[in-house]
């Protein structure tokens, strides 16, 4: 497939997004924009009590519930060198409910812990090891980057070069120029990583709009971003935008596995300070953060992270350097959670946006995503044929939507369990019928999780699933399915594949578990690029707004993207579709009592 660049609809700007704080949206609403409050509980955040905004955690999270509490996420804090906001008048509430940390199985999978496991941070270590680690011998202490349950990566690294079993770090490489400010797996790979690029440019067209815009205007000039994200060809496009809108980039992984060697060394060819390889030590991981941002004559102004690591460092190491940063952007459910944590206790001492909670990312990542990822993660693990087999989907929320639709289209019987009569309702009416799981349980071919909500396939289930029946969640890593209950000496595990148990009872029964438990879409699947376009292309324009908002417009405090801005996200993907938006007529407009150029929907819109 080769989709030509599509041109964006003249509906707006001449100038690029950038110039979309001041000049673009001018130009689209006709006024200057307001930014959103800073985070207020959205009308669907879930287990937030909406009419409490000091309600600082929800219920789940409470850390009377389970496991140890969150705590400050910068336990020592340092000597803050900006003001010091004071505690904001309206108390925030972190949104998010999940919280899991991933941890290393003795087996070398990646897990996630229950959620409000203690956050840990490399605190202390300022010193890096002088002996590379090998990534046998990785360091399991550090918990790895929250990246790996609540944000995506399609990483899939095709050149994993495991017979060279030196650390990057003992390596002197230069690329075609000569330039040696970068240090990955081999540089070798480059060609091949850029035709991964490539690849992956196709199915992120509003990153190459921007890019077309930014031909005259450059809205990042003199931005210099500190970038902590998975290391793919999607972010690789990202980069490439950014830097095409003007803006110096260092960029370190948020994640010890998730690199795609090849791609990080067509950045590095391309002049990228890219300090990231796949199976990082702790050590290493730390060390890459460090070199981003330790760097003679060179400070960031602007950060982009997935899941606060990078935030952390630069906290905890440099603080002075957040005299001359204008913003922060975070991608992942965790460092936002830190974000509101640090507002709270009014210790952020700049904006920051939390794109998590964008709409457009919301619905991409839960409903879409999920409808396409299902039934690619049941696929690649059991080569299950899904027409006329019996599926329990259990939840029908955004994710539970998406995948009984992708269900049903394959000729699947798809049964709904649900506690929300509203959603229920819903199922009702898109033609599954709503049962209990212990009706169906014994007859069931697939059982799926997707409620956010624990123990919802419990022991006694699974004792009376039928043999063979595949057991997954969707939902919550690691809390859905009551895989605890199955490790008891009467029963036997098989690991057939990677991701795949055989659970056996002593009768000969066996249960196909997937991922253990975890998201099985991020464990065996990838996430479509596309997407991942809307994410990174959010992240451009958080990055864009916050680099050119005037003064005042931000305040030390974490604000959700505005309206007018997911509006725009979405317009920018619209040309891929040959989709032909409608426009309001001036009477429709003032009928409405809207812009005609929007916001169309009120913040609290989903
Ligand atoms: P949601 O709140 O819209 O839907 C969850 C639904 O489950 C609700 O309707 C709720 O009433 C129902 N529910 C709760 N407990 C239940 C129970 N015991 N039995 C039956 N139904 C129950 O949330 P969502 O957006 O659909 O997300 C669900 C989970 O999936 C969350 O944990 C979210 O973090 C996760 N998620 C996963 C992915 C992925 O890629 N796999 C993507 C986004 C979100």
């Amino acid at each position: 497939m080769h989709r030509s660049h599509p041109s964006v609809s003249p509906m707006s700007v001449q100038v690029v997004a950038a110039k979309m704080a001041e000049v673009e949206l001018k130009d689209v609403a006709g006024k200057d924009l307001a930014p959103v409050p800073p985070v207020t509980p959205k009308a669907d955040d879930k287990g937030v009590n909406k009419n409490e905004p000091g309600a600082a955690v929800p219920p789940s999270a409470s850390p009377t519930t389970e496991g140890t509490a969150r705590e400050d996420p910068f336990p020592a804090p340092s000597p803050n060198p900006v003001k010091m906001p004071q505690a904001s008048a309206m108390k925030r509430t972190d949104p998010q409910q999940n919280g899991g940390e991933a941890f290393v199985n003795s087996d070398g999978t990646v897990a996630e812990a229950p959620r409000m496991k203690k956050i840990q941070f490399a605190d202390q270590k300022q010193e890096f090891n002088k002996r590379p680690t090998k990534i046998g011998r990785r360091s399991l202490s550090r918990s790895i980057s929250q990246s790996s349950t609540d944000s995506y990566s399609s990483a899939a690294s095709y050149t994993d070069s495991s017979d060279d079993e030196t650390s990057p770090r003992d390596k002197q490489q230069k690329n075609s120029k000569g330039n040696s400010d970068f240090c990955i797996k081999n540089i070798k790979q480059a060609d091949f990583g850029r035709r991964e690029i490539e690849i992956a440019e196709q199915e992120m067209p509003a990153l190459m709009a921007l890019r077309k815009r930014a031909q005259g205007e450059k809205p990042l000039a003199g931005a210099k971003v500190v970038g902590c994200t998975h290391i793919t060809a999607q972010t690789a496009v990202l980069m490439e935008t950014l830097a095409a809108l003007g803006a110096q980039c260092r960029w370190a992984a948020c994640n010890i596995y998730s690199t795609q060697n090849e791609v990080a060394a067509a950045l590095a060819e391309g002049g990228f300070s890219v300090f990231a390889w796949k199976g990082e030590s702790e050590d290493d991981f730390w060390w890459c953060i460090d070199r981003c941002v330790n760097l003679e004559g060179w400070q960031p102004n602007m950060i982009l992270d997935d899941g606060g690591d990078l935030t952390h460092w630069i906290y905890k190491k440099y603080p002075n350097m957040f005299k001359k940063i204008k913003g922060i952007v975070e991608e992942s459910v965790t460092g936002v959670h830190r974000l509101y944590q640090l507002s709270k206790a009014g210790k952020l001492c700049v904006p920051a946006m939390n794109v998590n909670d964008s709409v457009t990312k919301q619905k991409f990542d839960n409903l879409y995503c999920c409808r396409e990822s299902i039934l690619d993660g049941l696929k690649r693990t059991t080569d299950v044929m899904f027409g006329g087999k019996q599926v329990v989907v259990c939840g029908y929320g955004e994710v539970g939507k998406g995948c009984c639709a992708a269900l049903k289209a394959m000729g699947s019987i798809v049964y709904v369990t649900e506690i929300d009569p509203i959603c229920a309702l819903q199922a009702c009416m898109d033609g599954f019928r709503l049962v209990k799981l212990s009706e169906v349980i014994r007859q069931v071919d697939i059982v799926i999780t997707c409620t956010g909500n624990k123990n919802v396939v419990v022991r006694d289930y699974l004792d009376r699933m039928k043999n063979g029946c595949i057991v997954c969640n969707m939902g919550h890593s690691n809390t859905e399915i009551d895989v605890a209950s199955l490790r008891t000496p009467e029963l036997t595990w098989e690991r057939v594949r990677s991701q795949v148990d055989h659970v056996i009872w002593p009768d000969g029964k066996r249960i196909v578990l997937l991922a253990e438990g975890r998201l099985l879409n991020l464990s065996c699947s990838t996430v479509p690029t596309f997407v991942l376009s809307i994410t990174a292309t959010t992240q451009a324009l958080a990055l864009i707004e916050l680099y050119n908002a005037p003064e005042g417009r931000y305040k030390q405090d974490v604000y959700l993207l505005p309206k007018k801005m997911d509006e725009y996200v979405a317009s920018l993907h619209l040309p891929t579709f040959d989709a032909h938006l409608t426009e309001l007529t001036d009477e429709q407009a003032k009928y409405l009592g809207l812009n005609k150029n929007g916001p169309f929907k009120p913040n609290y819109y989903r």
